[in-house]
């Protein structure tokens, strides 16, 4: 039993208090962005109220303070994160963005020939910046494959890794199955043969506090908005090493030493790679959102959401014909399914109507489902906020649909 009050944390969250289509909002779409409690709402607010300006350039007192409150959320990213060093905290807009950083770097360093390896179950943002990188150096995309339970085949993974590995991607947690994938063994093996590892921990952001230093991972990417930030901004971590070896990613103000029309030197890190205008209302509600998830804790967290899991998990199983996709031991509170003879999108049509939001489709994530051989699933994804009580009502609404479709 949780040891979380649920009741009360729900008051931080106004959006809950909303209905949808005339029934209380039953938010279920968490995996695809988490809602934003009045504690980072109220960041947000007293920034664009009180201190907007433009941050490491001005000398006047909104511009200084705003670069204290940006630079006092890395520094919160840093601790939560347990990374070493400040300056291998690179905000950028996101996973993606911090993804195609990473990939567009390592043009210099993959050959023709050198392999990269990315597992069955990436988000497309993993998936198409690797491909783009093969396109331009000739370097080659082997995949990691996965079975039917959506856990990675860790044999083929050791047998793939040679001296021609160069790289590897995989994500801590899948977006579309919920898989907790074993990350420490990745990140060890793909040393051994002097390869770098990028986790992309968008998904596990929410419910596991990654700890760099532990991992020895040499990049790792999170977004804001699954932690109950904002969108648009999120971390990149890499290793000073790595970081000092890549080029910038982008040209422009902040990321410049010197300039002259004949050569320009960069900035010392982390400002090589923050070229313009960052999101500086974005980056201060980030350290405010982490700071409002430490306060719930992080193992209080993930004990509720397995809580909520199990209990869903039964109940959606006894409905007949329907099928969960992602069945592995490890998992987070993700339950992707579909019910025999129903398409998922008009399951989450319907409810909609009930005001139940889910996602439905293929999660950016096509390979998985030409694995299963599906057009796509109905993804529930719970959060802290969520309680049993939702979970009756996604219940019922899914016996309804399946009622009115079949
Ligand atoms: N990777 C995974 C596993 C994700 O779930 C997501 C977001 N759905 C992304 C990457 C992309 O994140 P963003 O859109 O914030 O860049």
């Amino acid at each position: 039993q949780t040891t979380l009050d649920i009741e009360t944390i729900r008051k931080d969250f106004p959006i809950l208090n909303r209905e949808v289509n005339g029934k209380p909002l039953v938010y279920l779409d968490n995996a695809a962005t988490s809602q934003t409690p009045q504690q980072v709402i109220d960041v947000i607010v007293d920034y664009y109220q009180n201190y907007n300006a433009n941050i490491h350039r001005g000398v006047h007192s909104l511009s200084q303070e705003a670069t204290d409150a940006y630079e006092a959320a890395r520094i919160k990213i840093k601790k939560h994160y347990n990374i070493a060093k400040t300056h291998e905290v690179i905000l950028t807009s996101g996973t993606t963005h911090s993804i195609n950083l990473v990939a567009n770097g390592f043009t210099s360093f993959v050959k023709e020939g050198d392999e990269i390896l990315v597992s069955a179950m990436e988000h497309h943002s993993n998936i198409v910046p690797w491909q783009m990188l093969c396109e331009r150096t000739g370097g080659v995309l082997k995949v990691i494959p996965m079975n039917q339970k959506g856990e990675l085949v860790m044999e083929e993974f050791h047998a793939l890794l040679s001296d021609k590995t160069k790289l590897v991607f995989c994500n801590h947690v899948s977006n579309a199955l919920g898989t907790v994938n074993p990350i420490e063994e990745i990140i060890d093996a793909s040393h051994k043969v002097s390869a770098a590892v990028l986790i992309d921990g968008a998904q596990a952001a929410p419910h596991i506090k990654a700890d760099m230093q532990a991992l020895d991972v040499d990049f790792y990417t999170v977004s804001a908005h699954k932690v109950c930030g904002p969108t648009g901004v999120g971390m990149l971590y890499g290793k000073e090493e790595w970081l000092n070896k890549l080029p910038p990613y982008q040209g422009g103000g902040e990321m410049i030493a010197e300039v002259t029309f004949e050569k320009t030197t960069y900035a010392d890190l982390p400002h090589k790679f923050e070229a313009g205008t960052p999101n500086i209302c974005g980056g201060i509600a980030f350290g405010a959102a982490l700071d409002y998830m430490n306060s719930i804790g992080f193992e209080a967290i993930a004990q509720y959401e397995e809580e909520l899991l199990q209990y869903a998990t039964e109940q959606l199983l006894a409905i007949d014909g329907l099928k969960i996709y992602g069945t592995a031991k490890n998992k987070t509170s993700v339950i992707s399914f579909n019910i025999d003879g129903i398409h998922p999108y008009d399951i989450g049509t319907i409810l909609d109507k009930l005001g139940i939001a889910v996602r439905t489709g293929h999660h950016c994530a096509q390979p998985i489902m030409d694995f299963y051989k599906i057009p796509g699933t109905v993804r529930a994804s719970f959060s802290f906020y969520n309680t049993k009580e939702e979970v009756d009502v996604l219940v019922e609404g899914v016996k309804r649909a399946k009622n009115m479709l079949l």
